[in-house]
């Protein structure tokens, strides 16, 4: 967005100011002639001000805006959509600048807020319970992309819920944030960068169905979020079925991984089990997850199916739920039952696909956001 600024037609690169960590900013501007801090200067009007037009920098000489206009983009996404559940979650689905179309969701909790982000559009991993995997890989998010669902959910939150903060942040969201490894870790240092929104990396939690290779690579970065693990099965037969990727990354591998994962004091890893009726809720099975997990510093959190129409599961019975997580918790292994939250409007665990269920919710107040021109059709 360049108001008021002339937008050369020069050839040289142009480069894309919301994908950039701090040190990137001040190399560009030493690129351009201008000394580190205006780098910094910057950086600091898209990261931490979470301005969307040139015109905003009202610090910067207008010649610095005007080269920015010719050398660099604020890329960023527009809402092309807000639903909210009648359990307070909002979905906003944003479209990003070639056009493809990606959710974020806001799970209010009492007085805070977690957001739950995604790394790519569509996904590539093929879980069979998960809608998501329905629209294959269609392109990585960079991580402009992904930060700015951040910057745009602080907005919208500003506008219709003063006050309200997001307090946690989960990749969660369309994707595998692991086959976005660079991009991911990118996203990473911007959104912990203290200059910037300073998010701790103890407030974000990376969700992955375990790409074994990267987890070893995550584990020896500078910036280590939660971690979270989509294992939904306690032995690879069945795991094999739900999530191809066990085949190649098999559960020993998987825990071998995570036993060698550098976690910090008083945390621990989050395996996620989604329950699909009569494929993985037994109480045999309870036993077997109980057993495959002793010794792992980590709890499960049992997420009953959410259903959605691409898929052949259903979604098991409260007295069946029930007695999987006392099995377990018999068994010492720490173990909590998520609450599905906007499933109503297609927002819950496993659901994110782009649908449109339900009547969009786009609040006037919302216009001063960068709202997309027209609702596209998907
Ligand atoms: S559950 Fe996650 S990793 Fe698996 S297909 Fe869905 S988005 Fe991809």
């Amino acid at each position: 967005m360049v108001t008021g600024f002339t937008v050369s037609t020069t050839t040289a690169a142009v480069r894309d100011l919301r994908a950039m960590t701090l040190a990137e900013a001040e190399a560009f501007a030493q690129e351009l002639g201008w000394p580190r801090f205006r780098g910094e200067q910057i950086w600091r009007w898209v990261h931490a001000k979470l301005v969307r037009t040139w015109d905003e920098m009202t610090n910067l000489p207008r010649e610095v805006r005007q080269t920015l206009a010719e050398r660099a983009t604020l890329g960023q996404l527009t809402i092309a959509e807000v639903q909210e559940s009648r359990d307070g979650t909002r979905k906003l689905r944003l479209l990003t600048r070639d056009g493809k179309s990606i959710e974020t969701v806001l799970i209010p909790d009492g007085d805070k807020t977690t957001q739950c982000i995604s790394s790519q559009v569509g996904c590539a991993v093929d879980c069979q319970f998960c809608a998501t995997a329905k629209m294959g890989l269609v392109r990585n998010l960079d991580a402009g992309e992904i930060v700015d669902q951040v910057y745009l959910a602080r907005r919208l939150l500003a506008e219709v819920d003063p006050g309200r903060r997001i307090s946690n942040l989960v990749y969660m969201g369309m994707g595998e944030p692991l086959h976005n490894y660079d991009e991911l870790v990118r996203s990473l240092r911007i959104l912990g960068d203290d200059k910037g929104v300073g998010l701790s990396m103890r407030r974000i939690t990376v969700s992955t169905s375990g790409m074994v290779p990267r987890l070893h690579r995550l584990g020896k970065e500078d910036v280590r979020p939660n971690l979270a693990v989509s294992l939904n099965a306690p032995n690879d037969e069945i795991r094999d079925q739900i999530m191809p990727i066990n085949r190649k990354w098999n559960i020993a591998a998987l825990l071998e991984a995570l036993r060698a994962y550098p976690l910090e004091q008083r945390r621990r890893i989050t395996f996620e089990y989604v329950l699909l009726a009569d494929v993985n809720d037994s109480l045999e099975h309870a036993g077997q997850l109980a057993r495959l997990l002793r010794g792992i510093k980590c709890k499960v959190n049992l997420i009953p199916w959410n259903p959605h129409p691409e898929a052949p599961y259903q979604r098991p019975a409260p007295h069946v739920i029930d007695a999987f997580q006392n099995e377990c918790k018999r068994r010492g292994l720490p173990t909590y039952l998520r609450t599905p939250r906007g499933d109503d409007i297609d927002a819950a665990c496993g659901q994110l696909a782009n649908r449109s269920n339900g009547q969009p919710v786009v609040p006037l107040r919302l216009r001063k956001l960068p709202m997309a021109p027209e609702l596209p059709a998907d």
